[in-house]
């Protein structure tokens, strides 16, 4: 049977670790005969085996720690003042861009709206029939700009009036700081 040599290849790691069956080694062992390619690629492999087994870990000088240090506090400050300064400003930028999109994309969802109207989520759900929303399947979304219409309309009132979920709760605020 005529191997490929892509084949050969993908085997030579099972080869060298001797996983092979009789046959499968046979096979390759006749192709490697035949073909320089091949064979050169498993030299090469079982070189890189053999250097692995060599390997020590690395043990540090025992003053590697403090050249180290050294070379650190020589390295030139202003460089890195200069790219601290940069990341800063990157940061800053990406901060200001991820508070724009929070505030400003026209869909939001619930957690969004809480963030928005700075309440909490509960209060939020507390609320939900009063709030102009809409659902995506199962998800409750909100037009940004229905919601600032909603906050409009309830700055045009001066008062909030009994009845109405908010002067409930104004009402229950109020009675709750007083007690
Ligand atoms: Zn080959």
């Amino acid at each position: 049977m005529r191997m490929r040599c892509v084949d050969v290849q993908s085997e030579l790691v099972a080869y060298l670790d001797n996983e092979l069956s009789k046959i499968a080694k046979t096979v390759i062992e006749e192709h490697l005969e035949s073909c320089e390619r091949c064979t050169a690629e498993m030299i090469a492999l079982q070189e890189t085996v053999e250097a692995s087994k060599t390997w020590q870990p690395i043990q540090p000088s025992s003053n590697f720690m403090i050249q180290l240090r050294e070379q650190i506090e020589d390295a030139s400050p202003p460089d890195l003042a200069t790219e601290l300064r940069h990341l800063r400003i990157t940061l800053d930028l990406l901060t200001q861009q991820l508070q724009q999109e929070k505030h400003t994309s026209e869909i939001m969802d619930i957690e969004q709206v809480a963030a928005y109207l700075r309440m909490g989520v509960d209060e939020l759900w507390s609320m939900l029939d009063d709030l102009p929303h809409f659902q995506l399947g199962y998800e409750l979304r909100f037009k940004k700009s229905s919601i600032d219409e909603w906050i409009r309309a309830r700055e045009d009132r001066n008062e909030p009036g009994i009845g109405d979920w908010y002067g409930d709760r104004w009402l229950q605020r109020m009675s709750r700081s007083s007690s």
